[in-house]
C-alpha cells in the first residue's frame, strides 16, 4: 500500500515575485482587474501544476490569495464592517482592497498601507500566531449577520478541477476565524458569533460535496493555543454542526505551528475524518498518537518543516515516524509538511549566487515536495532500502554537521567562557545613572531620535546603483556622508540633544548587521510574504555567528567627529536579529541568540574605546518572539534578557546604553523589560495617548524612558500643545529625571518635510516642559 503525500498551501506569490507586481500595477491604475485576476490564476495553475508533477497525492486548492487569506474569509462569510459600504452580495475588489489598504487607491508607497486621516482605513493588520505573516485583524459588531458572498473554495475546486487536478480545498476553520478577530464594541465576544457563522460554513461545505469534493482541510491552528474551556466546548458543537451539514465531506482539521497539548482530548472527540499534527514543532505527538489516535482517524503527519529552509534529515525523519505509521498502518496516514508551505521561499533552484555547499543544504518549497515523495517512496520501499533512497540527504546532514562554514571552534569556546560577570553592569542602575548624569550634562526632558531618518528617493537609489555597480565605491560612500553632515547639521539647528547619524547607509536594520557577520547568508530571489504584497528576504543564519571586525564605528566616529553633542551609537539588537531571520535548527534558538549577542557585545565594546558615550540597542522584535503557549514564555524571556545583558553589559558604568522597541503592550512581559537594565528605553506611545506607560509607572519603573510622542506611522504633524499634553501625562507617573523626549520609532518611512517641522515642535515641547518646570519650582522655593 502506498503512502499518500498531501500539502497544506503553497506560496502565492509566484517565484518572480509576478503577484506583487501585478498586484502594484493594478493599484496604480496601470492595468486593469482583467490583468490582476489572469495573473493570480496564472500562479495557481502553475502551483497545482508543480506539486502534481512532483508526485504529490493531495494538493490544496483555495490556498491562494491576493491578499490574506484571513481577510478572504471575512469578505467570504460578509464580516465587512459598514464603514466600507457594502450593501450584501458579491463583494468587489475595490471593497477587498479598501479592507486590506484602506480607501482612497493611493497608499503609502514604502509600505503599501493607506495613510490615516483621509478615506476609511484598512483593517487592522497582525501576525499571524508565532510568523512573520500579518493576517488583516477580521471586526465583528455585536448584531454581526453573516452570509456566504462567493463560495471561494467551491471556486477553487473547480477551476483546478477544469485542469483535470482534483484538489483538497482549504478553508480557515470558524473557530479560529472567531479567535484571530476582534470584537468592535467592548464586553462583545467574537465567539458569541458562533451560531451566527454556522450555517454559512455548513452551506460553504454542503456545496463543496455537491460538486464533487471528497476532503475538505479546515484550518484550526488555535488548536496549540491556550484554549478557555468555552472556545473548547465551542469545538464540539461547530464540528458536529458542519458534519451534519454535509456527512458525505470528510474534514482534515489542520492544526500546526505547535503541539496540541491540553487540547487533544477536544480534537480527538470531534466528528471529523483526518487530523493533521506538526511533528516538526512538537516531534513528542508521535508517541501520544500511538497512544490514542482511534484506528479510522487518518493521520495527516506534518513531518517536513513548513517553517524553515532546511534540507530535511529524511532519515531521521523517517525513523521518527515509522513507529506510528507502523502502529497506524499505511492506509492511513499521509505525510505532509508541518504547516502551509506559505512561510518559506519558493524554489531554490533560482539561487544561483549562493554558495554551493549552503545550497546542498537548503530546501525551499519545491524542495521540500520531493522531499515528501522521497519519505513516501521510503515507507514504500521499506525500511532495508530507506537509506538508499535518502543517501543525498544523508550526504548534506553528514556534511553540515562536520563542516568548517558551520562550525567555529572559537566560538562555541567563547560562549563557554560566559560567566555570571559577563551578565551585568559593573554597578547598579542609580550609581550608573550619576556617573552618566555628571559626563553627559543632559538637561532635563532631553530630546533625540530612534535612528533613522527619511530614506529619500535619493538614497534608495544610490544605494541601488551602488548594488548595481554603477555608482562607485568612493562616490557612494561620499554621498553618505553629505547625507549624514545634513543630518546632523540640521539636528544641532533645531536643538535636538542627543544626536543619530541617520542610518542612510543601513537597507534594513538586520540585513545590514547580518551582511557584516560570519555565520549569516542572503539570497537573491528567496521572498516570503510578509503581508499583502510586501515580501521579505530573511537572512539565513547557517553557521556559528562572530564579527570579524568592527561594523557601525566608522560611521559613529564619522558623525561624532562633526559635532561636540553626543551622537549615539546605533545597533540592532541580538534577539531580533534572531527573530527576524531564518535560524539554523542544529542548534538551540538560545545558544545562536547567544552567539549574536557575542558579535554585538564585541561591537559596543569597539564603540565604547572609540569614545561613543550612549550605545542604542534596539529590540523591536523581543515582545514578537514570544512562544504561543504562556507556560513557554519565561525560557523564552530567559534567554532573551541574557542574551541582552551579554550584548549590553561590557562598557564602562558611564556609557549609557539605551534600547528601543516598538510597541507598548509591556503589562505581562514588564518583568523582563525591568531585568534587561537599559539605562534608557524608548516606546511607542504616542498612538495610545500614553496609556501603554502605565506599565511602566504602576511598577515603579527605576531607569529612565523615552514614552514616543510623535507618531510616525502618519504623515501628520504633532502640534506642540499635543506634545506637552502627552508628556505632561507621562510626568503624572515619572519623574523629570527619568523622562526623554523622542518619536515613537524611527523615521526612515517619513519624508524631509514631514519630519522637520514634527521634530521642531518635538523640540519646543521639552523646552516647554524645562520651563515649566522651573517655574513650579521657582514658586515652591
Ligand atoms: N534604529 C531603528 C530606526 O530608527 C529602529 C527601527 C525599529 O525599531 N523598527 O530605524
Ligand atoms: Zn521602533
Amino acid at each position: 500500500m502506498t503512502i499518500t503525500t498531501a500539502n497544506l498551501g503553497f506560496p502565492r506569490i509566484g517565484a518572480k515575485r509576478e503577484l506583487k507586481f501585478a498586484l502594484e500595477r493594478y493599484w496604480a491604475g496601470k492595468s486593469g482587474v482583467e490583468d490582476l485576476l489572469t495573473t493570480a490564476k496564472g500562479l495557481r495553475a502553475k502551483n497545482w501544476t508543480l506539486q502534481k508533477d512532483k508526485g504529490i497525492n493531495v494538493i490544496p486548492s483555495n490556498d491562494f490569495s491576493l491578499y490574506d487569506h484571513v481577510l478572504d474569509t471575512a469578505v467570504m462569510v460578509g464580516a465587512i464592517p459598514a464603514a466600507y459600504g457594502w450593501k450584501g452580495g458579491p463583494v468587489d475588489l475595490d471593497t477587498y482592497f479598501a479592507m486590506a489598504r484602506g480607501s482612497q487607491g493611493g497608499g503609502h508607497a514604502s509600505c503599501g498601507h493607506a495613510e490615516h486621516g483621509h478615506g476609511v482605513p484598512a483593517l487592522e493588520m497582525t501576525k499571524w500566531f508565532d510568523t512573520n505573516y500579518h493576517y488583516m485583524v477580521p471586526e465583528f459588531t455585536v448584531d454581526q449577520a453573516f452570509e456566504l458572498t462567493a463560495n471561494r473554495p467551491l471556486e477553487a475546486f473547480l477551476e483546478a478541477k477544469a485542469l483535470g487536478i482534483h484538489t483538497r480545498p482549504v478553508i480557515l476553520g470558524p473557530l479560529t476565524f472567531l479567535k484571530l478577530g476582534k470584537a468592535a464594541q467592548d464586553g462583545m465576544s467574537p465567539l458569541s458569533l458562533l451560531g451566527r457563522l454556522l450555517p454559512v460554513y455548513a452551506k460553504l461545505l454542503t456545496e463543496l460535496a455537491q460538486a464533487g469534493a471528497d476532503w475538505v482541510q479546515v484550518d484550526e491552528p488555535c488548536l496549540v493555543l491556550d484554549l478557555s474551556d468555552a472556545e473548547r466546548a465551542a469545538f464540539a458543537h461547530a464540528y458536529q454542526t458542519l458534519r451534519t451539514a454535509a456527512p458525505s465531506l470528510k474534514v482534515m482539521l489542520a492544526t500546526y505551528f505547535g503541539a496540541i497539548g491540553d487540547n487533544l482530548a477536544v480534537a480527538l472527540k470531534l466528528p471529523v475524518a483526518g487530523l493533521h499534527v506538526d511533528l516538526a514543532r512538537a516531534p513528542q505527538q508521535v508517541a501520544v498518537l500511538i497512544d490514542k489516535a482511534p484506528a479510522d482517524l487518518v493521520l495527516s503527519l506534518g513531518i517536513i518543516d513548513g517553517r524553515n529552509v532546511w534540507r530535511a534529515d529524511l532519515a531521521g525523519l523517517f525513523k521518527r515516524i515509522q513507529p506510528l505509521i507502523e502502529a497506524h498502518g499505511h492506509a492511513k496516514v499521509q505525510l505532509a509538511p508541518s504547516s502551509s508551505l506559505l512561510h518559506v521561499p519558493i524554489d531554490l533552484a533560482l539561487e544561483t549566487a549562493v554558495d554551493a555547499e549552503l545550497v546542498s543544504w537548503l530546501a525551499f518549497a519545491t524542495q521540500k515536495l520531493d522531499e515528501l515523495a522521497l519519505l513516501a517512496k521510503a515507507f514504500d520501499t521499506g525500511s532495508a532500502q530507506a537509506n538508499l533512497v535518502f543517501a543525498t540527504s544523508i550526504a548534506a546532514a553528514n556534511a553540515r554537521l562536520t563542516s568548517v562554514k558551520v562550525h567555529d571552534p572559537l566560538v562555541a569556546g567563547r560562549l563557554k567562557q560566559v560567566d555570571a560577570g559577563m551578565l551585568k553592569r559593573t554597578s547598579p542602575f542609580a550609581k550608573r545613572q550619576k556617573l552618566q548624569q555628571q559626563k553627559l550634562r543632559l538637561p532635563l526632558f532631553p530630546t533625540t531620535t530612534i535612528g533613522s531618518f527619511p530614506q529619500t528617493a535619493d538614497v534608495r537609489k544610490a544605494r541601488s546603483q551602488h548594488a548595481k555597480g554603477a555608482l562607485s565605491y568612493v562616490d557612494y560612500q561620499a554621498f553618505l556622508e553629505r547625507e549624514t553632515e545634513q543630518a546632523i547639521r540640521w539636528q544641532e539647528e533645531i536643538g535636538i540633544d542627543v544626536l543619530v547619524h541617520g542610518e542612510f547607509e543601513r537597507n534594513d536594520m538586520v540585513q545590514y548587521f547580518g551582511e557584516q557577520l560570519c555565520g549569516f547568508a542572503f539570497t537573491q530571489h528567496a521572498w516570503v510574504q510578509s503581508y499583502g504584497s510586501r515580501y521579505v528576504r530573511p537572512p539565513i543564519i547557517y553557521g556559528d555567528v562572530s564579527r570579524p571586525k568592527p561594523m557601525t564605528v566608522s560611521w559613529w566616529k564619522f558623525a561624532q567627529s562633526l559635532t561636540s553633542k553626543t551622537v549615539k551609537g546605533m545597533l540592532t539588537g541580538p534577539v531580533t536579529i534572531l527573530n527576524w531571520s531564518f535560524v539554523r535548527d542544529d542548534l538551540p534558538r538560545s545558544t545562536v541568540c547567544k552567539q549574536i549577542a557575542l558579535a554585538i557585545r564585541d561591537e559596543i565594546h569597539d564603540l565604547a574605546e572609540a569614545g561613543a558615550a550612549m550605545i542604542q540597542i534596539d529590540e523591536a522584535a523581543l515582545r514578537e518572539g514570544l512562544p504561543l503557549r504562556r507556560a513557554e514564555w519565561k525560557a523564552y524571556l530567559d534567554w532573551a534578557v541574557e542574551s541582552f545583558h551579554l550584548c549590553s553589559t561590557g562598557v564602562p558604568d558611564e556609557t549609557q546604553i539605551h534600547t528601543h522597541m516598538c510597541y507598548s503592550e509591556f503589562n505581562d512581559i514588564m518583568p523582563a523589560i525591568a531585568a534587561m537594565d537599559a539605562d534608557v528605553i524608548s516606546i511607542e506611545t504616542s498612538r495610545s495617548k500614553m496609556e501603554l506607560l502605565t506599565a511602566f509607572t504602576g511598577r515603579g519603573y527605576p531607569n529612565e524612558i523615552g514614552p514616543g510622542v510623535y507618531d510616525i506611522h502618519s504623515p501628520r504633524v504633532p502640534s506642540v500643545a499635543e506634545m506637552v499634553e502627552l508628556l505632561d501625562k507621562a510626568s503624572e507617573g515619572l519623574v523629570a529625571g527619568q523622562i526623554w523626549v523622542n518619536p515613537d520609532c524611527g523615521l526612515k518611512t517619513r519624508k524631509w518635510e514631514e519630519v522637520k517641522p514634527a521634530l521642531v515642535n518635538m523640540v519646543a515641547a521639552a523646552v516647554e516642559l524645562r520651563t515649566g518646570l522651573e517655574r513650579r519650582r521657582a514658586v515652591n522655593s
